[in-house]
């Protein structure tokens, strides 16, 4: 309604814009009057223009086009984790459904359960990997929270809604110049990894310890932002105070992957299933290795019902509807790991020894001496970083100052000699394709001395061959 000027009131006789402060008489501009202030005709204008204008966007709608399809995804995953293809498999359709579902909230006819995800398996197989490489195929913010540190709200330890700021920290870095309503919208279509989950369950398997109800509080307010809903994050992490001004983060379109060990998970699988179902193999010599293998195929069975049984609460099973076990990592699929990924470490110590001008190339042997050492410390392929790191210190250590040119072949004997005595042994029989005698670990110099043999493994520009 507007205003003629003539009106009483706080500024009557001459009203002022109570957005811009000009008075009525001073620019002959209309004004509208409202209880107890005014808004002029340009004022309002500017808010016409800022209306009409490109929308905020909470939630950004991501065309299902621009999603990769389940089988681009697995390709994409194959390239930078080694195995397990059904967890790659389970995901890569559960993130497809779940931009489905997004598109989907604008026009809702029938409510779409969001497609958080549950990997289950031992240490150091993939499953953090898997979930970041999602992420980055997609294009948005991830974060990385361990479940052993949150607590619910009043005890010492992490607020469940700091993981949440984590998540808005990375989609920050990610586009330093765009706006807090930009940031907020990609922090809203965020992945976030939660590892130990299995750790905050309670310890119903066992009746005579009383129930873990820190545990269960975790579980409860870790359902609260996977179930989707508006938390308040304090902007500066840390406990919330009454009056911080809060970061508003809608937790609807996040998408949940949640891993953990499980460890015992198989039992309840296998309680339930009956013992002849899965059947392990009478000959004693392969029953241990059967027995790794059974734990995968049990826990492809794996059902709601288990995870309660195992101390979830059933809220959290029932937000957590994909599950997917992941293998444990065989001695070959170590070596795999090794050279094979798109930034395998073998490649990346490469990079760095070439920077130096010095060929580094590993023996098959060696690579599968590695793989031992990692596999005997029980960490899957965590270890091999260290490993390898250990392996060439002593090199990276003088290369720099030797500036020696050439190509450094590393063999078996090498790994055995840098680790004799480790606390992690390994057997350490001669391989065929480490047949060359006396052979050591040395820098070519002054003329590059080119060690090519059979079964050496060259690492060339394109995909490496190793000799069988
Ligand atoms: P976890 O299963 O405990 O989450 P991670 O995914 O964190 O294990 O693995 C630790 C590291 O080991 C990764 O960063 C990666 O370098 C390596 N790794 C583990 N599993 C694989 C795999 N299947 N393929 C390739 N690399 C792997």
């Amino acid at each position: 309604m507007p205003g003629n000027g003539e009106d009483s009131g706080k500024y009557s006789g001459n009203p002022r814009c109570s957005f811009c402060g000009e008075e009525q008489a001073a620019r002959n501009v209309r004004m509208i009057k409202g209880p107890g202030i005014y808004i002029c005709e340009e004022c309002v204008n500017i808010c016409k223009e800022l209306l009409d204008g490109p929308k905020f966007q909470a939630v950004p709608k991501i065309a299902l086009g621009e999603v990769p399809t389940p089988r681009e995804v697995v390709k994409y995953l194959d390239e930078y984790v080694i195995k397990q293809s059904f967890a790659k498999k389970v995901i890569a359709v559960a993130v497809y459904n779940h931009y489905k579902r997004i598109n989907h909230l604008a026009t809702p006819t029938v409510e779409i359960q969001k497609s958080n995800i549950l990997l289950i398996g031992p240490t150091g197989v993939g499953k953090t990997l898997l979930a970041q490489k999602i992420a980055a195929i997609l294009d948005v913010p991830f974060a990385i929270a361990d479940a052993t540190t949150l607590t619910e709200a009043g005890y010492v330890g992490e607020d469940v809604e700091n993981i949440l700021l984590r998540l808005y920290q990375v989609a920050q870095t990610q586009s330093p110049n765009a706006n807090h309503a930009e940031v907020l919208a990609r922090t809203e279509r965020g992945i976030i990894y939660i590892d130990e989950l299995d750790k905050i369950a309670r310890k119903s398997e066992n009746p005579s310890i009383t129930r873990d109800v820190s545990g269960e509080g975790v579980q409860q307010a870790l359902l609260k932002i996977l179930e989707g809903t508006v938390a308040n994050v304090p902007p500066h992490g840390g406990r919330k105070h009454p009056q911080d001004e809060f970061l508003q983060i809608c937790t609807n379109n996040i998408l949940f992957i949640c891993g953990g060990t499980f460890d015992g998970m198989e039992k309840i699988v296998e309680r339930r299933l009956g013992h002849r179902t899965i059947g392990f193999r009478a000959n004693q010599t392969e029953r241990g290795q059967d027995q790794k293998k059974s734990r995968y195929e049990i826990l492809q069975h794996i059902e709601p019902d288990d995870l309660i049984k195992f101390g979830l609460i059933p809220e959290l099973v029932g937000r957590l509807p994909v599950t997917a076990p992941l293998e444990e990592l065989d001695e070959d699929a170590l070596v795999e790991i090794l050279y094979k990924p798109t930034n395998a470490l073998v490649k990346q110590y490469q990079y760095l020894f070439r920077e130096d001008n010095v060929e580094l190339k590993f023996t098959r042997g060696a690579l599968k001496r590695i793989a031992q050492l990692s596999k005997n410390l029980g960490t899957g392929a965590r270890g091999l970083r260290s490993i390898t790191e250990k392996l060439l210190l002593d090199f990276m250590f003088d290369l720099p100052t030797k500036r020696e040119h050439g190509t450094l072949t590393i063999d078996a004997k090498d790994v055995n000699k840098v680790f004799a005595g480790s606390i992690v042994p390994f057997a350490a029989s001669e391989d065929e394709d480490d047949a060359e005698p006396g052979e050591s670990m040395q820098l070519a110099s002054p003329e590059p001395r080119i060690q090519k043999r059979e079964g050496q493994l060259e690492l060339p520009k394109i995909e490496p061959d190793i000799a069988r």
